[in-house]
């Protein structure tokens, strides 16, 4: 995905775009050239299309080395690392409430308890030493049947434990990598140091005295609609997919695609076909 500010203030995304390619364009610029399809490589029918930046920020998550490639010989190499997780039938489900056990286990919003995360290399012991972790937390989970599990790769990196967010040398392309875990906390500790980041490559690259002001107008989100909405429209799209109320901002069906909300509502679906659901 590309994000590209616009000149009332916002800013358009344009998904389903993959970069192919950032060289110094002219005047200390960046040419973001990227294809109209999620592709590695162009094929027939896609369309290339070229964007002039005087800032890039650049966070391809687990590719955000060969993102870095693109531009300059890259300061690292992800190696993500993985957190697995273990989900309990609904047999756990009054075993724990809304304040997690430990720092090991959860029941989520959509009512399925989970486990985790680890942050090991792939192991089967690990999902064994995860389910002990959980049961020496709450024993009665020994009793309750575990009903799936997920795995997560977070985009780690070879240098050290630390995200990496700079600058590149002589160029405007700030760099946003290795972001193990946004969270609350980080998230806005790295879009401040993200955001210095950009004023100053702004400044250098010639760009007016004050970098652009941020935006005036009103900033469209999509507020999330109760539990039981959010429910009934997975249940009615049968898709995988969930539109958030009336969609007045017109942000279309999103999918769903963590495994813990996926199983959440699969959860209350099946609630709902009995009649029990929240
Ligand atoms: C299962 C799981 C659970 C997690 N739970 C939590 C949690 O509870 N709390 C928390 O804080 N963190 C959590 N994390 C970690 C969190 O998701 C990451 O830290 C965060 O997403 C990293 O953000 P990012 O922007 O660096 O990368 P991403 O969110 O991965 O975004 C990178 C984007 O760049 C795009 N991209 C890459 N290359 C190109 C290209 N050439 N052209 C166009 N687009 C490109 C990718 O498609 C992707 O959309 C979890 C991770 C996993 C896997």
């Amino acid at each position: 995905m590309v994000l590209v500010p616009e000149e009332d203030g916002g800013s358009r995304a344009y998904r389903g775009v993959m970069v192919a390619g950032c060289p110094m364009g002219e005047a200390g610029f960046v040419d973001v050239r990227g294809y109209t399809a999620p592709r590695r490589r162009p094929s027939r029918g896609q369309r290339l299309c070229v964007v002039e930046a005087s800032v890039v920020v650049a966070c391809g998550g687990l590719l955000g080395d060969a993102l870095e490639a693109l531009h300059r010989r890259p300061p690292f190499a992800i190696k993500p690392r993985r957190g697995d997780f273990l989900l309990f039938d609904g047999s756990a489900r009054a075993l724990v409430g809304a304040t997690p056990v430990g720092v090991y286990v959860w029941r989520s919003a959509l009512g399925v308890v989970a486990c985790g995360p680890t942050a090991e290399p792939v192991r089967e012991e690990v999902r064994a030493a995860l389910l002990d972790a959980a049961c020496a937390a709450v024993p009665q989970l020994r009793e309750a049947g575990v009903a799936g599990s997920y795995s997560g790769l977070r985009p780690g990196c070879d240098l050290s434990a630390d995200y990496q967010i700079g600058r590149a040398e002589g160029s405007s392309w700030v760099t946003v990598g290795a972001i193990r875990s946004t969270g609350l906390t980080g998230a806005l500790g790295i879009a401040r140091r993200a955001a210095a980041l950009c004023d100053e490559a702004w400044r250098e690259s010639g760009g007016a005295a004050e970098p652009p002001p941020p935006p005036s107008g009103a900033v469209r989100t999509t507020p999330l609609p109760p539990l039981h909405e959010i429910a009934a429209s997975y249940r009615a799209r049968a898709d995988g997919s969930v539109v958030f109320g009336a969609d007045e901002a017109g942000f279309g069906p999103h999918l769903v695609t963590h495994p813990l909300t996926a199983a959440g509502l699969d959860a209350q679906l099946a609630g709902m076909l009995r009649g029990t659901a929240i």
